[in-house]
């Protein structure tokens, strides 16, 4: 594809929880996939997890956690910008301005701040309410075309839209109001012990969580307990939800389709068709662990990424910021 037609993608994940396999084949993947088409921006969302009760020195790891298994898994600072949110101060001045651009009524039909708030009702900060035009921020400073996002965050999206449309009216045009692409090759994975929702950062069913950076024997023991469902058939069903997870799993890592794996363990128990599961999915896991290992004891060379990529960041932030600041009248004397 010519550098003409390269759309700019934002995507940025949130350092709150582990990495999960869920992140892995609903977002990770892709983002390894994206950065082939498109001039990639990907984010360690930090100031969007200040936003709930959050330790800092968990933070920080995470920060540092979250750098490593990106690289890890094939995001290439070379083709990718790959930086903090926090490294960018561009990203609360001009949710700032966006604050005093979107109308108190609208933040407060956001869904998300209505769960989180009644989830955790002594800690409903402003910063939780704000939330969404902070990560409006994150995808305007960038003149994201495309940003990927999960069901959950379409919400918010279509109010990032709103506001740099109505920007745009009330000023000229500034931003590229952006698209968002909803799980282009999607699948969504269930928490193994609840086929019934989805597997998260933050499940308090830890024991139905395949984190990636849990360890073969961890891996094997959360499959062998995963809940399968009534009869013995192993075919992807409505009314068959742990067996529909797993061969959703199993599909997605080993490159095949769902009719590809159900054959193979048509004549298989449940017991060994989980086992199969549990190895494939370290078997695809070891790698991206080994690689990750040696990833986070460097350092200095996670902060070379981190400050560089922030670097080159800032540069696209600060000419969209300078814009921004002009239009809404700001001075702006010579230096
Ligand atoms: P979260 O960890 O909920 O902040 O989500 C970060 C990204 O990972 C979003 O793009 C989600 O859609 C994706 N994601 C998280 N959990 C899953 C899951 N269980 N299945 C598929 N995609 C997921």
């Amino acid at each position: 594809m010519s550098e003409q037609q390269k759309k700019i993608v934002y995507s940025a994940l949130k350092p709150t929880g582990d990495l999960q396999l869920g992140n892995y084949i609903g977002a990770l993947r892709n983002m390894v996939r994206m950065q082939e088409e498109h001039d990639c921006i990907y984010t360690i969302a930090d100031m969007h997890s200040i936003t709930v009760d959050c330790v800092p020195a968990d933070l920080r790891r995470r920060t540092y956690e979250f750098m490593a298994l990106f690289l890890a898994i094939g995001l290439d600072p070379q083709k990718s910008i790959l930086f903090v949110q926090s490294h960018v101060h561009q990203h609360a001045e001009l949710a700032w301005v966006l604050n005093c651009n979107t109308q108190f009524g609208e933040a407060r039909r956001m869904t998300q701040f209505k769960d989180k708030s009644a989830k955790n009702p002594e800690n409903v900060n402003v910063g939780l309410f704000a939330y969404p035009t902070l990560m409006a921020a994150d995808i305007l400073l960038y003149q994201a075309d495309l940003v990927p996002i999960g069901k959950d965050q379409k919400q918010h999206l279509e109010l990032a839209r709103t506001v740099a449309e109505r920007f745009n009216n009330r000023y000229s045009p500034t931003f590229v109001v952006p698209d968002g692409i909803f799980n282009t090759h999607g699948a969504k994975i269930q928490n193994l012990l609840d086929p019934s929702s989805k597997m998260g950062k933050t499940d308090d069913n830890t024991e139905g969580v395949i984190y990636l950076l849990d360890d073969r024997a961890t891996i094997m023991r959360k499959f062998k307990r995963a809940v399968t469902d009534c009869g013995h058939e192993i075919v992807a069903r409505q009314d068959k939800p742990g067996i529909t997870n797993l061969l959703t799993i199993y599909s997605v890592i080993k490159g095949c389709t769902i009719k590809q794996a159900e054959a193979e363990f048509a004549d298989k128990s449940y017991a060994d068709f989980k086992l199969a599961v549990g190895e494939a999915v370290a078997d695809h896991l070891e790698p991206i662990q080994a690689k990750y290992k040696e990833l986070i004891a460097d350092k200095a060379y996670l902060d070379q990424v981190m400050v560089e990529g922030a670097q080159k960041a800032a540069r696209l932030a600060d000419r969209t910021l300078a814009k921004v600041y002009r239009k809404v009248g700001f001075a702006q004397p010579k230096r």
